[in-house]
């Protein structure tokens, strides 16, 4: 069978910049993607019949103002953003005997995208000729083939191979659960030593037919030592065609795992009592546990508690097998690790390497 040009492992964001580089540079790309569907840590519910972005149950914010490899793409990909809902007073549950009003100051600069984050998905896919992105189909190994092409085997058991290859993974589960034989020992060291960001945490979006609290002169914003979200924003789309509350939960793995139904319990009654009782009658109640995809999180990530990448060795940025294999998940990125403008350099950086190997 022929070798294919560039195989790109994990259609998440980095993944994916790193298809939308190297076909705009007339390369020839497969993407292959172990989950159901591409985007990754980035899903936006959308509503079925209008289209509209409902809930990012994965990342929301970006900051565009200090992050120029997002502030660059939204532009090339026609995207717009909006700030971060916070006029008014947050709330406080859990200083005090009861819930208090308290101004909690915003950060400057924190945005959202128009149609959430997996407009970046969708637009990024829209680029590539159709059959790029193949879903369903996890790599379980990766190796020297021989000095022109690198395998790549499938759990199903079938092995392609391509001259290049980009390991769009988080580096944990691709130290865990991807055979590399020949990797050098001090990468694969830093892959298990790296977090993958946010991969321990569960978030909840709670949809309303209206920002009912913005007329209460509240912000949505919600601080709370009595969980179970130990904090909460404004989670309104832009059209504001329905109202939305989003939240990380404080539980532990283990915690939400033993018990869901009454995670969303304590969930609803935690919004009645912040927000008042139309807190406590959301229209639909999203919950998304990250801990629990063993695409996104090892039991590393489960175990420790949760830290930010900080930017890792430079290793981590360095093509192995003699140039054809590149890594290019978020947490490998000189910028911003962990983030949503990692992901987007990573995944350029990783395009431009193969370019520059290619044209050597
Ligand atoms: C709850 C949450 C909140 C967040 N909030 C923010 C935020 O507000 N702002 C921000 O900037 N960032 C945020 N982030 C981080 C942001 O989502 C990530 O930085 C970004 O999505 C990472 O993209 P990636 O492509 O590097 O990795 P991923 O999105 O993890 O993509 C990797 C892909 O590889 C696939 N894969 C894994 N193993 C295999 C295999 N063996 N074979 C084939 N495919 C495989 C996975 O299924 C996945 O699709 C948040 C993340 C989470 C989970």
């Amino acid at each position: 069978m022929p070798a294919h040009d560039v195989i790109i492992i994990g259609a998440g964001l980095a993944g994916l910049t790193a298809a939308c580089v190297l076909t705009e540079s007339g390369r020839t790309v497969t993407v292959l993607e172990g989950s159901r569907y591409a985007g990754g840590r980035i899903r936006t519910v959308t509503d079925i019949a209008t289209g509209r972005a409902l809930a990012d149950l994965g990342p929301t914010w970006v900051w565009p103002t200090y992050q120029p490899v997002v502030a660059a793409w939204l532009h090339r990909l026609r995207i717009a953003t909006f700030p971060q809902y916070d006029d008014g007073d947050g709330i406080l549950d859990g200083w005090g005997a009861g819930v208090e009003r308290h101004l909690i100051p915003g950060q400057a600069g924190i945005a959202r995208v128009v149609g959430g984050p997996g407009a970046l998905i969708a637009a990024l896919a829209a680029r590539l000729p159709e059959g790029t992105v193949s879903t369903g189909r996890p790599v379980a190994r990766v190796e020297e083939h021989d000095g022109a092409t690198i395998g790549v085997g499938l759990a199903s058991g079938e092995t392609l191979r391509a001259r290049f290859v980009i390991l769009a993974v988080p580096l944990r589960v691709a130290a865990s659960t991807v055979a590399l034989p020949g990797l050098d020992p001090a990468l694969m060291s830093a892959m298990r030593r790296t977090p993958t960001w946010m991969s321990s945490q569960a978030k909840a979006v709670a949809l309303y037919d209206r920002p009912f609290w913005r007329a209460a002169g509240l912000s949505g914003r919600i601080a709370s030592r009595n969980g179970p979200l130990g904090e909460a924003h404004d989670h309104t789309p832009h059209d504001e065609g329905v109202g939305a509350i989003f939240g990380f939960v404080g539980w532990s793995p283990s915690q939400r795992r033993a018990d869901p139904p009454g995670l969303q319990r304590a969930i609803v009654a935690q919004l009645g009592r912040c927000l008042g009782q139309q807190g406590e009658r959301p229209t639909a109640l999203h919950i998304q546990d990250w801990a629990t995809s063993p695409f996104v999180a090892t039991a590393a990530d489960i175990d420790e508690l949760p830290e930010h990448p900080a930017v890792g060795p430079t290793i981590l940025r360095t093509p192995q097998f003699d140039g054809r294999l590149l890594l290019a998940a978020s947490e490998t990125s000189h910028v911003s690790p962990g983030l949503i403008e990692g992901a987007l350099a990573a995944g350029e950086r990783a395009a431009q390497q193969v370019l520059a190997m290619s044209s050597g």
